[in-house]
């Protein structure tokens, strides 16, 4: 059986933290197209360049773009056992565009499952301003709630922890609101065809996991 996983949530409900751990323990590829825009901005791709003015906004990276780098993804081959996709899709629009691409790239053998971290909004905004990632393995700290053991470097690789652009308070209110917008409607979505499981986010990390692998 090929497990194939949607996570959706909010800004900073846990995601990227969930399913980077997820992945490893399940040994599936962590497809995750913010950090995979990232990478095209800092490489100065023709989609990086469009997609920048886009995430600067905290605005949703035209469909076309994200939708075709999915799919591109997807179709590789370590996709095979199973995946977790991380902030892909963004809106019903994507979510159409992977029903697509999954009848592509699938047999009989997989099972879509969908993840909803619940995460109420006041904590959010708190979560984002102070997250911290790290410049070159991209884990996540958080300095009032998940601070690294030495201030600005990283525990797993001893890369430097920065900032995240889109990290400030003006960007993060405007992406919660592309997340209202354009994202929570797939709540409805997915639970309409019943593939989903809601799991309350405003909890420590470790009570979250065990929590998603119960329940998976
Ligand atoms: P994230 O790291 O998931 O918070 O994503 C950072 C930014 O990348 C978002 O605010 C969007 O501008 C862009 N982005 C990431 N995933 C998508 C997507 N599925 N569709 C459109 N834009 C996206």
């Amino acid at each position: 059986m090929k497990n194939e996983f949607i996570f959706l949530g909010a800004p900073a409900s846990g995601k990227g933290t969930q399913t980077k751990k997820l992945a490893e323990d399940l040994s599936i590829p962590h497809i995750d197209t913010g950090g995979m825009l990232r990478t095209a901005v800092a490489d100065g791709t023709e989609f990086g360049k469009i997609a920048k003015s886009y995430m600067d906004q905290g605005k949703l990276v035209p469909a076309e773009i994200v939708v075709g780098i999915v799919r591109e993804r997807l179709h590789k081959s370590d996709c095979n056992n199973g995946f977790i996709l991380d902030g892909f899709p963004r809106s019903i629009e994507q979510a159409e565009a992977l029903e697509k691409i999954l009848g592509e790239i699938n047999n009989n053998d997989a099972k879509t499952l969908v993840v909803n971290i619940d995460t109420s909004e006041d904590v959010l905004i708190e979560r984002i301003i102070n997250r911290r990632s790290c410049k070159d393995c991209g884990a996540i700290y958080n300095i009032k709630f998940l601070p690294a053991k030495v201030a600005g470097i990283c525990d797993k690789c001893g890369g430097e922890l920065v900032q995240r652009k889109d990290d400030t308070e003006g960007v993060a209110k405007s992406r919660l609101e592309t997340y209202k917008m354009q994202t929570q409607p797939l709540i409805k979505f997915y639970s309409d065809k019943n593939i989903l499981v809601n799991i309350d986010g405003n909890r420590e990390v470790d009570q979250i996991y065990e929590d998603i692998k119960q329940n998976i």
